[in-house]
């Protein structure tokens, strides 16, 4: 008989571990409360950032995720929106050249293929930035998705691999005989046995485990996006704004860095740290962004002060977007962990943990790879002993700002 499992959450992580799983001949079952990608996976701005993944699990996993886009464009039944030019943070004073220089050559160090751009370099990119920008670094690995089409196209995968998918079924919690998980019960009383249940539900982990009486230390922050109607193909490469900088510790450990060259007023007035983003899709809308907060639950309300956070970062460094309109907005809850890398192990017998990933568009799609070969007990693909489980992770403040 061929191996079971439940896998509950149909993100990108789930959809993986699903399409992965069943494509070894396990038989999947997945149970999504609502339907695949309405977490964290559709909302997503769809970077596939390696730019400033630190080195360990985090830059590993991402490099491999990357490479395994090329795979599943070729072997999935239907295609995905994907694109491949690259990633920057442009920056807007000559005081923070010393630091992108800095850190560029730090990323080269680290393997990454980057550059310094110039003011004519970023404006041959980037139509609607600033003309005065000073400068960008530039990582020929970024790579752009539209990730609500990738978790689609790996579920129509996991479907054609015989997989079932049920959507808007909510799991109540994990069935437990002793230590050992053996399958998991519906919020309608139904239980369901298997060998395995893997546990993907993003940002909802922390309150989900906790009804089955675990303390998984998944936190969660909230990220709020804009989009315009479509426009003309302006913008070539995933962008950011030197506002993100500060979010990555990356920038925060350089010798040269400098916090207060990278504070805004508007940042000051509302209070949240911005993540200033530019991206444009295939059909032609950009997405704008973000600002970040810690809610102490799933919030996917937008807010006024958010709303006007980005507009006012937008407006002053891509003047040629001033007068566009506007479409829709949103916002989403990413998952985090106080080390920045999600939980990926066999936390009990027959209990898979694959949650906390906050740059999940790299790393979700191997991270479903990783599972199943833990499944088939052999050794994952990447060396996972800096995401496992048991290793010291602190408490989730709600409030409480996280770098990554
Ligand atoms: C605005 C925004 C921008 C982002 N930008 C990027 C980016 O550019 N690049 C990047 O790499 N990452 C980005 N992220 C983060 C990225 O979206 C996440 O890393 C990724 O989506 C996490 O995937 P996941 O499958 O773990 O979680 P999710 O996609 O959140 O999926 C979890 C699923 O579990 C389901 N679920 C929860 N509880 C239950 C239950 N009890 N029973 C059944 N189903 C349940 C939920 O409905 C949900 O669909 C962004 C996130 C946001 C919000």
């Amino acid at each position: 008989m061929s191996t079971s499992v439940i896998v509950i959450g149909g993100g990108i992580v789930g959809t993986s571990v699903a399409y992965y799983a069943a494509r070894e001949g396990m038989r999947v079952t997945l149970f999504e409360e609502e339907y695949p990608g309405y977490g964290a996976s559709s909302r997503n701005a769809g970077y596939v950032w390696l730019h400033c993944r630190n080195a360990g699990w985090a830059l590993d996993a991402s490099v491999a995720g990357r490479a395994l886009y090329d795979e599943l464009r070729e072997e999935l039944p239907q295609n995905f929106e994907f694109r491949a030019e690259g990633g920057l943070i442009y920056f807007t004073d000559e005081a923070q050249a010393p630091i992108f220089r800095e850190f560029v050559e730090a990323r080269s160090a680290d393997g990454l293929d980057m550059e310094l751009l110039d003011n004519r370099e970023v404006r041959n990119l980037v139509g609607p930035i600033r003309p005065d920008v000073a400068g960008a670094s530039f990582c020929a690995n970024d790579a752009q998705i539209n990730t609500a089409t990738v978790v689609d196209a790996i579920a129509a995968g996991a479907r054609a691999e015989s997989a079932d998918i049920r959507e808007g079924v909510r799991v109540d919690r994990i069935l437990f005989d002793g230590d050992r998980a053996i399958g998991a019960v519906t919020v309608e009383g139904e239980q369901h046995l298997a060998d395995y249940v893997v546990v993907a539900t993003g940002a909802w982990t922390e309150k989900f485990m906790r009804a089955s009486g675990w303390d998984v230390r998944v936190g969660r922050e909230r990220l709020q996006v804009l989009a315009t109607k479509p426009l003309p193909q302006q913008i070539a490469p995933v962008v950011y704004g030197p506002a993100t900088a500060k979010q990555y510790t990356l920038f925060r450990n350089l010798p040269s860095w400098d916090e207060s060259l990278f504070l805004s007023p508007i940042e000051e007035e509302s209070g949240s740290w911005m993540l200033t983003l530019a991206a444009q899709r295939a059909n032609g809308e950009v997405l704008l962004g973000c600002p970040m907060d810690y809610p102490d639950d799933i919030d996917h309300d937008v807010t006024m002060m958010g709303m006007l956070s980005t507009m006012r970062s937008i407006v002053d460094d891509f003047p040629g977007l001033r007068d566009v309109k506007l479409d829709r907005f949103w916002a989403g809850t990413l998952p985090t962990t106080s080390d920045m890398v999600p939980i990926i192990d066999e936390a009990a017998p027959g209990l898979m943990i694959a949650a906390g990933h906050t740059f999940g568009n790299s790393t979700g799609p191997v991270t479903g790879k990783c599972i199943m070969q833990l499944m088939q007990g052999r050794d994952p693909e990447i060396d996972l002993s800096e995401v496992r489980w048991g290793r010291h992770l602190d408490p989730i403040v709600p409030g409480a700002v996280m770098h990554w």
